[in-house]
């Protein structure tokens, strides 16, 4: 399937200087069925005509190449494609049905294998890469999924969570959102569904989904910080997974790291298995704090001395960064608002601002 070709915007174009019909140009003809065939290819074109993405299209993520850009790159190739009658120039973009690479610029189809349901809203998804191949991606780095709604295409960023080295796999953590929006109103079933994650609602096993990618410029490399301070809101536990995974699978590796992940109740809380083993390592601790709890008996006992009650605010951060064994570079996931918040955070608590990265 071709990305971004579908019908132009003007639908059908309205014939020109069609020449009459009439008997007495009989001798014509010829000319007429050109000009007709002409029209009819042109249209025929203009069908195939690369359609400007809307904003809300865009993952809002900055990658590169980003959604207009591979719209003006289309827009370039359909122009030279037309200005030559080779309908084949087209074709360089055809989706192979699970490859086994990755390509930043054109969606590939990945069939999914399995859906599991974490939490009320949240799907950990998992796609099968052919012959048990494993994808280039570096830890952290993230992925571009199409959908369409309502006819409309859409691409939004997803991190994988499976390891780097994952053999025949690759597995997203997706939170189907409810868009906030200003109204009276404050009942949940009044927020509308975020688009993509209407589209993602129809998933299930032996579904395609079409990913392009890896994106994102934060390249761990073992023993490269002394700590690393990981500060996760909801999914924005993602990237940390694998960077974590990453630094436990590999003995040589020395890092110490402090995870912080903030919930808005133990129930809602990800991947408690893993996050539990991780735990176990030597050189991992493993925090959590829920802005919906307020009893820590109500927690199992294995919780209660590692979660805190609230907000992930100042006074925490301070804490956390005194507490960490070496001179920590902190990794920041989550809404735009937390990042932000959090970026603040650790600036008052005297990190400098080349000592952390915001996702
Ligand atoms: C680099 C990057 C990596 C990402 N990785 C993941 C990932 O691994 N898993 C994942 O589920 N999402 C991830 N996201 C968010 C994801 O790309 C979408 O923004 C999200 O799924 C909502 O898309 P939507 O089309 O359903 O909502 P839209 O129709 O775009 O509406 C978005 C609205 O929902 C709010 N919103 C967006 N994300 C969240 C959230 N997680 N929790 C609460 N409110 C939210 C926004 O503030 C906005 O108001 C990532 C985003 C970026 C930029």
């Amino acid at each position: 399937m071709r990305e971004g070709l579908g019908p132009g915007p003007h639908g059908v174009r309205p014939v020109l200087g069609r020449a009459p019909s009439c008997p007495s140009q009989a001798g014509q003809a010829p000319l007429m069925m050109d000009e007709r065939e002409e029209d009819a290819d042109e249209e025929a074109w203009l069908q195939l005509r690369p359609v400007e993405p809307l904003p809300s299209q865009c993952c809002g993520s900055g990658c590169s190449p980003c959604v207009f850009d591979l719209y003006h790159r289309e827009l370039a190739r359909w122009e030279a494609a037309r200005a030559s009658k080779d309908r084949s120039l087209l074709s360089g973009e055809e989706s192979q049905s699970c490859p086994s690479k990755l390509s930043p610029e054109t969606f590939l189809a990945f069939c999914i294998s399995a859906v599991d349901r974490l939490t009320e809203d949240t799907y950990r998804v998992r796609f099968a890469l052919p012959r048990n191949c494993q994808f280039s991606l570096r830890p952290g780095q993230h992925l571009i999924l199409r959908g369409k709604v309502d006819g409309l295409e859409i691409q939004r960023a997803y991190t994988p969570i499976s390891p780097a080295n994952a053999e025949g796999y690759f597995e997203v953590l997706i939170k189907r959102v409810r868009v906030p929006v200003r109204s009276p109103c404050v009942c949940s079933q009044c927020y509308p569904t975020g688009l993509m994650s209407r589209y993602v609602k129809s998933w299930g096993t032996g579904h395609t989904a079409f990913w392009r990618g890896p994106f994102g410029d934060f390249f761990y490399k073992a023993n490269q910080y002394g700590e690393l301070l990981m500060l996760a809101s909801g999914t924005g536990l993602a990237p940390m997974v694998p960077i974590l995974q990453s630094i436990t699978d590999n003995a040589e590796d020395e890092t110490f790291v402090t995870l912080v992940s903030c919930f808005k109740t133990f129930e809602g809380i990800y991947l408690k298995t893993f996050l539990q083993e991780q735990a176990r390592f030597w050189n991992v601790r493993t925090f959590f704090v829920l802005s919906q709890e307020n009893s820590l008996e109500k927690l199992p006992w294995s919780y209660r001395e590692k979660t805190r009650f609230g907000r992930l605010a100042q006074g925490l951060i301070e804490e956390l960064v005194g507490s960490c064994r070496r001179k920590p570079f902190a990794l920041v996931c989550g809404s735009a608002e937390f990042t932000k918040d959090v970026a603040r955070c650790l600036l008052c608590a005297g990190l400098a601002k080349d000592s952390y990265f915001l996702f």
